[in-house]
């Protein structure tokens, strides 16, 4: 089924794909839905995030239910929380397979093509999740050698990182992706191209669990990488972004 929600805002979202969820028109809509935690609702709040934009008000529902997605939406509308925030509520909440104590390994995987944008989404995570004991890290080459260390290597959460830097760290045997249940490819645009589509497709294998949710995102999505994508996702739903004409 489609659905359009000309409500946000100025910008048009179109949804495709079976049982797609009720866009949240509140960050406290969220609340008695989804159970997000006041700690969190209160780190949005910090954080100057005081109304869901349209990725983030069809997105995040999709995500908290578990659901795969492919959001394509434009530079500036927020896909970052979009993805983080599910992240953050899964990893929080008591009482599902992925949502363990602290210690049994990497649970969400963010990856992206730059160092640069790597850091900015691992310092948006760590605002997010301020309160929480989790170890959220950003790979680099500075903390791969740090992750040779088995009990600081079993107390990783969530890890960002560039595709390159992750392969490294797998090869080297210094991180281990059997236990992730989230996994994040951001500007997939890129992620997808021929630069880097035989590494994701490596991390890919790694994370061995048979149920890890996978969500794509992007401003633009070329046919190629689309079909790609579509190929490692499970019944996605599909959420196209536009800013509408005025
Ligand atoms: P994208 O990845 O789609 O280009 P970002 O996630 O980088 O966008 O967000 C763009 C900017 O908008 C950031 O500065 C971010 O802090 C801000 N932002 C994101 N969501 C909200 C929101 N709901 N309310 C206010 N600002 C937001
Ligand atoms: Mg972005």
């Amino acid at each position: 089924n489609d659905q359009d929600s000309p409500a946000m805002g100025r910008q048009r979202v179109t949804a495709k794909g079976t049982n797609v969820p009720e866009p949240a028109e509140t960050f406290r809509s969220l609340e008695s839905r989804y159970e997000l935690s006041s700690l969190l609702l209160g780190n949005l709040e910090k954080s100057g995030y005081h109304q869901p934009t349209g990725i983030q008000a069809h997105g995040i529902p999709i995500l908290l239910e578990g659901r795969d997605l492919v959001a394509i939406s434009p530079t500036g509308t927020g896909k970052t929380l979009s993805y983080l925030l599910p992240i953050i509520s899964a990893l929080s909440a008591p009482s599902s397979s992925s949502k363990q104590d602290t210690g049994c390994g990497v649970r969400a995987l963010v990856l992206a093509p730059t160092r640069e944008l790597a850091h900015q989404i691992h310092n948006e995570c760590l605002k997010l999740a301020q309160g929480r004991k989790w170890k959220i890290m950003l790979f680099s080459k500075a903390t791969a050698n740090n992750l040779n260390d088995k009990n600081v290597r079993d107390k990783v959460d969530i890890v960002i990182s560039t595709p390159l830097r992750l392969v490294a760290a797998m090869q080297s045997g210094s991180v281990e992706l059997s236990n992730v249940r989230h996994l994040v490819l951001d500007e997939a645009d890129r992620m997808l191209d021929a630069e880097f589509l035989s590494q994701v497709q490596e991390v890919i294998a790694g994370c061995s669990h048979p149920n890890v949710q996978k969500a794509v995102f992007s401003a633009t999505l070329p046919a190629g990488a689309e079909q790609i994508a579509m190929g490692m996702l499970d019944n996605p739903i599909r959420l196209v972004v536009g800013l509408k004409d005025t």
